[in-house]
């Protein structure tokens, strides 16, 4: 079986940052990472890094490897993890057991998984998601910038303070609440109707159909979509006393330690204020407290 000091489950922004600082640590890194699209896979550019802004989530991992060759420490592993099993003893590292190829061990292992997105099986959805169907202004506002803007959300209190909150973008801001009927702001135009569709031109948002049949002309909407956590994630709370918070993010003490000796997590697992510059530094902490406890 291959030993490593740190495997690292996830090779995005949180996974391969804490790589970068345990490569210079003069740590052996596995970092595994699964064959499927990352989350942010239909991006058109990662905005708001300095030095790559707006360049392709491809690009971003594919010179973060580059960097990261030059110390030699890290092994890329093209696969899903699908379990960790700890040893005997606290200090007894974890086994880890991947979809394909032989396991391995390591002495600790960062969660760096990020969250799966629950996309709406609407028409139309997915051609605009990432595009003119948006989660975060600072994402993907300025390439939205001028547009019709519809924001979706059946939250009362962020209803009211959408047209406030997102005027830079757009002086044209309207509320769906998707069927839901919070009370709401007078002052705020708001359409209840549940959405059944949206009508766009090769991912270019047209309009939002309702079920009563009203369509509703938008270019932009504007919906924060629940998030759940990985198939491991899930398994190792309900197997390995991984303890989640209610919200579903892993929970950790602030420095990326989590309820199970030896296992750590960093990035969009243990947060819903996620960005690439917010998980890479994440697993930078991760990899400092790694080292740290290593060396108590
Ligand atoms: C459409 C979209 C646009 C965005 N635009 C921006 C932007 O412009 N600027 C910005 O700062 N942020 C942006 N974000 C947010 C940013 O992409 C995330 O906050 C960031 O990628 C999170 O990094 P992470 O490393 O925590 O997780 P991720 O980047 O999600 O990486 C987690 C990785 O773990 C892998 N994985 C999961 N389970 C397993 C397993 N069992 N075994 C092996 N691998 C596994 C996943 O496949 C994934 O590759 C955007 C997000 C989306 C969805």
């Amino acid at each position: 079986m291959q030993h490593y000091d740190v495997a690292i489950i996830g090779g995005g922004p949180a996974g391969l940052t804490a790589a970068m600082t345990l490569s210079r640590s003069l740590r052996r890194v596995a970092v595994l990472e699964s064959p499927a699209d990352p989350r942010n896979a239909c991006s058109h550019g990662v905005h708001g890094i300095l030095g790559l802004d707006g360049v392709s989530p491809a690009e971003y991992r594919g010179r973060a490897w580059r960097d990261l060759a030059r110390y030699g420490m890290a092994e890329l592993l093209e696969t899903e993890a699908a379990d960790l099993v700890p040893g005997p003893g606290e200090e007894d590292g974890f086994e880890v057991v991947a979809e394909h190829g032989g396991p391995l061990w390591a002495r600790r292992v960062l969660l760096a998984t990020g969250m799966t997105d629950v996309l709406p099986e609407l028409e139309g959805f997915r051609e605009c998601w990432g595009a003119t169907v948006i989660h975060c202004p600072f994402c993907s506002g300025w390439e939205n910038r001028e547009r019709a803007w519809g924001v979706v959300t059946a939250d009362p209190e962020f209803a009211a303070k959408a047209p406030r909150a997102f005027a830079a973008w757009s002086d044209d801001v309207i509320v769906f609440t998707d069927g839901a009927a919070p009370e709401g702001d007078p002052g705020v135009e708001t359409v209840t109707g549940r959405i059944r569709g949206l009508r766009h031109d090769g991912g270019d948002l047209r309009a939002v159909e309702l079920d009563d049949g009203a369509v509703v002309e938008r270019g932009t909407l504007l919906w924060q979509l629940d998030q759940r956590p990985v198939p491991l994630v899930s398994g190792l709370a309900r197997n390995r006393g991984l303890v989640l918070r209610e919200d579903c993010y892993v929970k950790t003490d602030g420095s990326c330690r989590t309820s199970v000796p030896g296992l750590y997590a960093a990035g969009d697992t243990i947060t819903e204020t996620q960005g690439a510059i917010e998980s890479a530094a994440s697993g930078s902490t991760a990899a400092f407290q790694i080292i740290e406890d290593e060396t108590a």
